[in-house]
């Protein structure tokens, strides 16, 4: 069996294309030198894949900020505010994907999304009417040609047409149907190109194919497809998909016009199953995604290779090609650079290089009769037994508290509004109350003093004194300027589940293992490894600390257990919902010692529980229910009068209020200033009797908010909910903005408070 994979990170093994694209924007190279630098990524990245024993390299999975963008920007998918910018596709890459102000011309860039359940973000394509759909480039053949030259016979990817139009927003008069028209030809065109120039194959990327498709989806993907074929496009299509099944429309893949079809057999169980009960296209080749591209533990060869014999009783060797699950775009490069891994660790995990090395041996073992006698299959057998020696993987006492809880649903009582009576009593809040989400600005200085102390240039006493005064600075800030609920400023908090990791026992943390968030942010999520326990108190000092500096109350700040799991690499040796209750119950034991110590407001954040929410809406339920008896899980042994907070980072939530309702904090604040309006209109049909705090200005936007715009948009939203539940705050953190535009927003917030307040 043949080896190929479907994308590879391209950022750098060190970086390397961030830091020259930073220097970049702020003028320090010259686009030529930057071209350069990515080019000798590519060539290096090629080179890689060779050594490992890549049969089929990839191309064009280069780039310099998002490859949907790319195919967007290549067939002309450009609404019309860049299109009066130069023809250079750097400018127009950067323009579209991070706004352009130049000379008095200002657009504002694209919107940008999570591509599917990964913390990758795609920037999404807009058409409009004066969009001009066509072959406008030449980056896929330019690059074919580049590894061309340098040796390397690749397979050019690029987002496939029903992808790229089932993600691009539309308006006016245009539609997916109607840029279809341009589109196909369009593609044809540039496939033909490819295959002129020596291409044997091109992948079209689909992932969409694993939503839900209805049947008017459906027809649309197939009459994309077969007015493709009917082009003769001179070239081989790999009909590529990832992140879980294509069941729904397995059965019509026979009439594709495609030549090879890569499915997902990781996340995607169904398509073996199809596979089984249906068999696979005589005509076509199978490439089977088996290792898991999206995770960072080693492959166990038992089980992929029984994959592979199921799937072998349907199809000849030659017509299958091993690849991972998904791009590799979402692991970091390699363990090489990961020296403070005890070995035992290192032996278990495995990046983007190890799984290629992964492909090479299962290729080989599919070749053997008794593969379970082959060196390699004992040394991969021999990671797992030893893995269970880990120390840290299982700790009995917290599978003892686990076994307890399995099955059981938490409830908090007594109700929201008995409760809410009781903290009224307590806390005495005037009507609106004005608070913040959690964080103040992280100044370049509070960075340096955090790298310093790191690298151990500073001594802790040091740094805690350091951290001491910004956040006694930061309490009588808010205490002057009037806020009515306080926090401490999370100035000891790098990242929100870093910081709880790094005190958790269970997390491991790598050197050099960053991964593409979007454009030239990456993100080192820390590794969940063993059972979740909580050595100590984690926030207590902090926030005695904090509330030692006011008489008015100070919030207690935590990361809930969806959002810690979310933001990890996780377990593949244990459920999810394990992980999910053993991140609960420290987060528990961190609200009760809060209480204990009391802090009458605690807030946990859920910021990332929506977007693992699942791809297809049947899997949503199991999802949220689990994600919601965790939340209960961690507030449902505080008193009455203890008030439940928690922030969520996303404004459309209309398809799980019900969930959200379920959680039952007493308090909610969401990120809704860009779409309030979206916001009031759910609510209207929703009826939502809890408290809310809906977000009154963007903190990601630089411009500060005017009272008059802040009045404004409390009055749309007291048009809907009642003046009871209303709370008055940002709609995130402050932690990227200045300390100025932080104040002065501030300021602005509290005044409209006030006056609010005097006509109610
Ligand atoms: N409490 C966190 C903060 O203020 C919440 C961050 C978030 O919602 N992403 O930064
Ligand atoms: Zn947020």
């Amino acid at each position: 069996m043949k080896t190929t994979i479907i994308g590879y990170p391209r950022i750098g093994c060190g970086r390397e294309l961030k830091k020259a694209t930073e220097n970049y924007f702020q003028n320090k190279i010259s686009p030529e030198n930057l071209n350069e630098q990515a080019k000798s990524l590519r060539k290096i990245h090629w080179e890689k894949q060779i050594s490992k024993g890549i049969d089929l390299p990839v191309s064009n999975d280069f780039s310099f900020y998002d490859t949907l963008l790319d195919t967007a920007l290549l067939f002309g998918l450009i609404p019309e505010r860049f299109t009066v910018l130069p023809q250079d596709p750097l400018i127009r890459t950067f323009a579209m994907a991070r706004g352009y102000k130049k000379d008095g011309y200002q657009a504002s860039a694209l919107a940008m999304k999570k591509w599917f359940t990964t913390n990758y973000h795609y920037m999404v394509p807009e058409v409009d009417e004066s969009s001009s759909i066509g072959l406008s480039g030449h980056k896929p053949l330019t690059e074919f040609r580049e590894a061309l030259s340098a040796g390397f016979l690749t397979r050019p990817m690029l987002t496939g047409p029903y992808t790229l139009l089932r993600l691009t927003r539309f308006s006016g008069e245009t539609s997916a149907v109607k840029c279809a028209q341009r589109l196909i030809p369009a593609y044809a065109q540039l496939l033909s190109a490819l295959g002129a120039a020596g291409a044997k194959w091109v992948q079209l990327d689909e992932p969409c194919l694993c939503l839900d498709m209805d049947a008017s989806e459906k027809a649309f993907f197939h009459s994309l497809y077969q007015r493709l074929g009917e082009k003769n496009p001179g070239v081989k299509i790999q009909l590529q998909t990832a992140f879980g099944d294509i069941t729904q429309v397995y059965d019509s893949l026979s009439s594709l016009p495609v030549q090879a079809i890569g499915l997902d057999f990781v996340e995607g169980q169904g398509n073996l199953l199809k596979l089984e009960s249906d068999g696979f296209p005589e005509d076509k080749i199978l490439v089977a995604g088996i290792v898991n591209g999206r995770n960072v533990w080693r492959n166990n060869y038992k089980k992929s290779l029984d994959i592979i014999s199921r799937i072998s009783k349907h199809l000849p060797a030659e017509r299958i090609w091993l690849s991972p699950s998904c791009s590799l775009l979402h692991l970091p490069y390699s363990l090489g650079p990961e020296t403070g891994l005890s070995p035992e660790l290192r032996d278990i995990l495995a990046f983007a290089e190890e799984k290629m090395e992964e492909l090479g041996e299962l290729s080989i073992l599919s070749a053997e009769n008794k593969p379970e006698n082959h060196p390699i299959f004992l040394r991969n057998q021999q990671r797992f037994e030893q893995a269970e020696k880990i120390p840290g993987r299982i700790l009995p006492e917290v599978r003892n508290r686990t076994s307890f809880l399995r099955d059981q649903s938490f409830l908090r009582m007594p109700d929201a509004e008995a409760r809410k009576s009781c903290q009224q009593n307590r806390l005495n809040l005037p009507p609106f109350p004005t608070t913040s989400i959690g964080s103040f600005p992280q100044t370049a200085e509070i960075r340096a003093m955090r790298r310093l102390y790191r690298k151990g240039e500073v001594k802790l006493s040091e740094y805690e004194a350091f951290l001491r005064k910004r956040t006694e600075e930061c309490v009588k800030l808010q205490d002057d300027m009037g806020l009515d609920v306080l926090v401490h400023g999370e100035f000891e908090r790098n990242d929100m589940v870093e910081y709880f990791g790094e005190q958790l026992d269970g997390f491991i943390f790598t050197e050099n293992a960053w991964v593409q968030s979007y454009g030239t942010r990456c993100v080192k999520p820390p590794i969940l490894m063993g059972d979740v326990r909580r050595p100590c108190p984690m926030t207590v000092d902090t926030w005695r600390f904090a509330a030692g500096c006011t008489k008015k109350p100070v919030k207690g700040m935590l990361t809930g257990p969806v959002t810690i799991l979310n933001w990890s690499f996780v377990r593949d040796d244990v459920e999810n919902t394990e992980c999910l209750l053993q991140l609960a119950l420290a987060i528990r034991e961190e609200v009760l010692d809060l209480e204990a110590a009391g802090c009458a407001i605690i807030q946990i954040d859920e910021a990332a529980l929506r977007e693992k929410l699942p791809l297809k809406k049947k899997d949503w339920k199991s999802y949220l229910d689990n994600a919601v008896n965790a939340f209960h899980l961690c507030h449902d042994g505080v008193r009455p009068d203890t008030q439940i907070h928690t922030h969520m980072c996303y404004s459309e939530f209309g398809d799980i209020l019900e969930a959200i309702d379920a959680m039952d904090a007493d308090v909610i604040t969401i990120e809704a200033a860009r779409s309030a309006l979206t916001l009031v209109d759910q609510l209207k049909k929703t009826p939502y009797a809890r408290d809310i705090g809906p977000g009154v200005y963007d903190i990601h936007s630089p411009l500060i908010p005017g009272e008059e715009d802040i009045l404004l948009r409390l009055d749309t939203l007291l048009s809907t909910l009642e003046p009871e539940q209303l709370w008055i705050n940002p709609d995130c953190g402050l932690k990227t903005r200045s300390p100025k535009e932080a104040e002065e927003s501030l300021k602005a917030m509290v005044n409209a408070a006030k006056k609010l307040r005097e006509k109610y």
